[in-house]
Order: C-alpha cells, then sequence, then structure tokens
C-alpha cells in the first residue's frame, strides 16, 4: 500500500459535564473536519477510569458526551460515533504499546504529574498507562489527524514515538508479511504499519483557561465549577461565572503585546475571539481600553448564543437514552470492523498463533 488514507481520530472521557474548553479545543473542530475527512469520533470510557474507578452514572456521562457530539453538528450516520469500551481491540492494542513504550517516557507526561499530585504511588497504573491506551485508540485505525487542545500535544508525540518504535523494531515482519505502508521519516522514505500521526492544535483558544486560575487548564473534573463554563450551564449561570471570573484591575490592553503575563485577561479575549470565530487582534481591537465590568457581559451573550442551542439539542436527545445507545451500538459496530483487520495485522507481524 503506498501511502496512508487520511482518517481524523479523537475522543473525549465521560469524567463530567463538558465544559467550554472542550467545545472550543476539540468538538468545534471535530465538527469542522467532519466535511473534508472521514471521523471516528470516542467516547474513551476506558480512560475514565484512570483517574476516579467509580462513577456516579457513568452510563449517562457517556450519553451526554455522545449527546454533546451530535447535538454540536457531527454526523454519526456519515461518521463513526461509538464509546471505547465496546470495541475489544482498543485495550488489546493498548497491551502491546504497554510493552513498546518505555516507563521513562510515561514517567515525563505532564498530565500524569498533574493528576497523580503529590502521593504519587497512590495514583492507579492506569493513569500512569493513559497514553499508551490513547495511542491504540489512534492507531487502532491508523489515524492520521488527531484534531485535540493544546494540553494533549505531549500524549500525541508520545503516540508517534510508540508508532516509531513498532514500526522500526517490527521493520522486516512488516516488510515480509506485505504490510508495509510508504511513509516519509523526514527526507526518507520507509515502510511502517502505523503511522504518525499528525495533532491538529491551532485556533485562537487551544488551551482554554480556568476561570479562577489563568495559570491552570479548564476541566470538567475540576471540583470547583465555577472554574468552567459547562456546555449546560443556563444564561444565568454563565452570566455569574463571567462575571465572577478572576481578572487583574487594569483595563484591556491596546495590543495583544499588552496581554503578556495578564494569564486571564488573555484567556477572556481568547474564549471571545473563539466563540466569535474571529481573531484574538479583532477583539483587541474592539475592546482594548475597555474595562472588565463592560467586556464581560458581552462574552457571556456570545457564550449563551453560541452554547445555547446546543444545549437545548442535549437535552432533546438526552431524553430518548435508547436512541442515543442504538447510534452508539451501529458505531461501535463499524469501528470493530475497522478494529480487527489491524488487530489480525498486528497479530501476524508480532507472531501471535
Ligand atoms: P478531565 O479533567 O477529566 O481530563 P478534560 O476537561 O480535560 O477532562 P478530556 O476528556 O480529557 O477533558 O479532553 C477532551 C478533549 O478536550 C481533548 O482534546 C482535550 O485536549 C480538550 N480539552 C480539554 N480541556 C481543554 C481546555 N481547557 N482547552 C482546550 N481544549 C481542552
Ligand atoms: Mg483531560
Amino acid at each position: 500500500m503506498s501511502a496512508f488514507s487520511p482518517l481524523v481520530f479523537s475522543g473525549v472521557q465521560p469524567t463530567g459535564n463538558l465544559q467550554l474548553g472542550n467545545y472550543l479545543g476539540a468538538i468545534r473542530k471535530f465538527v469542522a473536519l467532519q466535511e473534508s475527512h472521514d471521523c471516528i469520533f470516542c467516547v474513551v470510557d476506558l480512560h475514565a477510569l484512570t483517574a476516579q474507578l467509580v462513577h456516579k452514572d457513568l452510563k449517562d456521562q457517556t450519553r451526554s458526551i455522545a449527546a454533546a457530539f451530535i447535538a454540536s453538528g457531527i454526523d454519526p450516520k456519515k461518521h463513526i460515533v461509538f464509546n471505547q469500551s465496546a470495541v475489544p481491540g482498543h485495550a488489546e492494542l493498548a497491551w502491546i504499546f504497554n510493552c513498546v513504550a518505555r516507563i521513562g517516557w510515561m514517567n515525563r507526561m505532564t498530565q500524569f504529574k498533574d493528576k497523580a499530585g503529590k502521593d504519587r504511588e497512590n495514583a492507579s497504573l492506569g493513569l500512569l498507562a493513559y497514553p499508551s491506551l490513547m495511542a491504540a485508540d489512534i492507531l487502532l485505525y491508523r489515524g492520521t489527524h488527531v484534531p485535540v487542545g493544546d494540553d494533549q500535544k505531549q500524549h500525541l508525540e508520545l503516540a508517534r514515538d510508540i508508532a516509531q518504535k513498532f514500526n522500526s523494531d517490527f521493520s522486516e515482519r512488516i516488510a515480509a508479511a506485505g504490510l508495509g505502508v510508504e511513509m516519509m521519516m523526514g527526507e526518507e522514505k520507509v515502510n511502517g504499519y502505523f503511522p504518525l500521526t499528525e495533532p491538529l492544535i491551532e485556533g485562537p483558544a487551544p488551551r482554554v483557561m480556568s476561570l479562577r486560575d489563568g495559570t491552570k487548564k479548564m476541566s470538567k473534573s475540576d471540583p470547583s465549577d465555577l472554574s468552567r463554563i459547562n456546555m449546560t450551564d443556563d444564561s444565568d449561570t454563565i452570566a455569574r461565572k463571567f462575571r465572577k471570573a478572576k481578572t487583574d484591575p487594569a483595563p484591556l490592553p491596546e495590543t495583544i503585546e499588552g496581554l503578556a503575563g495578564r494569564p486571564e485577561a488573555d484567556n477572556l479575549v481568547g474564549i471571545f475571539a473563539a466563540l466569535a470565530d474571529r481573531t484574538r487582534q479583532d477583539v483587541i481591537s474592539e475592546y482594548g481600553g475597555r474595562q472588565f465590568s463592560e467586556f464581560k457581559p458581552v462574552l457571556a451573550d456570545l457564550a449563551v448564543t453560541v452554547l445555547e442551542p446546543i444545549s437545548a439539542e442535549m437535552r432533546r436527545l438526552m431524553a430518548d437514552p435508547a436512541h442515543i445507545d442504538a447510534i452508539l451500538r451501529d458505531g461501535a459496530a463499524r469501528a470493530n470492523v475497522i478494529a480487527e483487520r489491524t488487530m489480525t495485522d498486528v497479530k501476524e507481524i508480532i507472531g501471535f498463533v
């Protein structure tokens, strides 16, 4: 085979309410990419166990992520929407990748350090191995492009390292089995089985920060609800959260350079730009010199305009869980066809009888 066919893969964990960062950093990009690419979007429920084992209602959390995908505009008939645990290949390939990846690689991951906190010995083994499962998620479909927020950049580099080590450790077997795909490694043309995945991170808000602390990422698992805008917050809650958002006392700067060293101001300008589909420069040109007391209500209105139709559609979909389950089941069946093909090749390459 010459060259990998382009395929977009991405996942979201069912660890709580979707927040604005998930939408701007990931889901909105999914919606745009489905026009030009074959896409697979996954609710990564196996990942949801890594930081917290027991969830109050994992089924509902899973359905609500799927509902958010569909409510945002993803077409589950043209593309594939499913939950990870329904396709066994994810866990199977992750095991093989656990044996490809090195412990040193995992120990360098900043998400592990952040999520494990001070008591690292007490973190789950799954949390350490998380990036290996993530590499398996993508490479099970030989995904070439992965739209994600900036926080996932390091994990995607690791997925490339895993693909590269697998390709080079097994290069002779891959060639002998006739399973090699032509790929570029720098200037050189080589044969490999797994592509080196490209992250798609660009945009005005690749990393939306917490509304309480401009140096911390907004997360759905943050204990403080005030730190984030949930996709399902009503307009009063959104207005209140932006009003309470931490800022410094100075007005908005007149230039982009003036945002340096002001993480909270920088964050709100980035959120505004992303929601309005404008550049940060454009936002500063219009609002530079204005007080936050003026800017925040406009920002809140803008967020409500974008999020309200999506959350209304999510509520409508969530009223019929059987329908969501049917979509996920259909997606899993189609994903499994591709996954089984990959696992058959991988078992042949490794030498499993
Ligand atoms: P958790 O706290 O459980 O890790 P999360 O909010 O980080 O939840 P994930 O399911 O881990 O959400 O990530 C889903 C997608 O959303 C990923 O592509 C991730 O990069 C993106 N994402 C998460 N938070 C942000 C953010 N604050 N800004 C931009 N993108 C984000
Ligand atoms: Mg996360």
